[in-house]
């Protein structure tokens, strides 16, 4: 891994993405690199023993995971996800995916370490299409299996996570497939989007986009 595949990530939200001022996700400015601003991501627990010095180990605190904001003019559709463009591949596994929300963490609450949310523009046919694109947040159905990692686990790795970062973490996955019956909340816009040329023509093509402050929550 080298410097530059590191991520940002938000104190307050958790997630993993490209060096920004402000979280794409939920505006917190509580924002750095992950490795060398790790510090917003600890915090230090007083103790009482004299052995620790009066303080104990700092290590990376699990949140809780705040609620989206959807923003006020947020509506909800079902449909089922069809292929925009070519499909992605999992950063876990290169398993072809629409789109997959990884998190990492603690076994009995769920609050979470890290997370990070892997996507390209997909179709939601309601049946009229909707291109679903932007900042999204899944949430599963049902409970997602959990499967515990080892600190030097190669799926940290892929994830922009340096070794030994975050010990004894819990992977949790929720994936998107073609084919997928979704229900979707967000603000629906007229915008156009260029690289989907495909539906350029189509007058009736509407766009969820998920913004910071008007994120997109897929039930999945
Ligand atoms: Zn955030």
């Amino acid at each position: 891994m080298t410097s530059e595949d590191i991520p940002y990530c938000c104190a307050a939200c958790r997630l993993l993405q490209e060096p920004a001022r402000e979280c794409i996700d939920c505006g917190s400015v509580v924002i750095g690199r992950l490795d060398t601003e790790q510090e917003l991501l600890r915090w230090t627990q007083l103790s009482m023993r004299p052995q620790d010095g009066g303080v104990r180990a700092r290590r990376v605190t699990a949140i809780d995971l705040p609620s989206p904001s959807l923003g006020h003019d947020a509506v909800s559709r079902s449909g089922v996800a069809r292929a925009l463009v070519a499909p992605l591949r999992s950063l876990l596994d290169d398993q072809p995916i629409l789109a997959e929300q990884i998190s990492l963490i603690t076994r009995w609450r769920r609050s979470v370490f890290l997370r990070r949310v892997h996507a390209a523009p997909f179709a939601l046919e309601t049946p009229q299409v909707l291109v679903i694109t932007g900042v999204l947040r899944l949430v599963p159905h049902t409970r997602p299996a959990r499967e515990r990692l080892a600190g030097d686990d190669e799926r940290l790795a892929r994830l922009g996570i340096p070794a030994h970062f975050l010990e004894g973490a819990n992977l949790e996955v929720v994936t998107i497939l073609p084919g997928d019956t979704l229900s979707v909340s967000g603000v629906v816009e007229d915008t156009r989007i260029a690289e989907l040329a495909i539906y350029r023509d189509a007058p009736d093509t509407q766009t969820m986009i998920g913004r910071m402050g008007s994120v997109v929550r897929i039930a999945v």
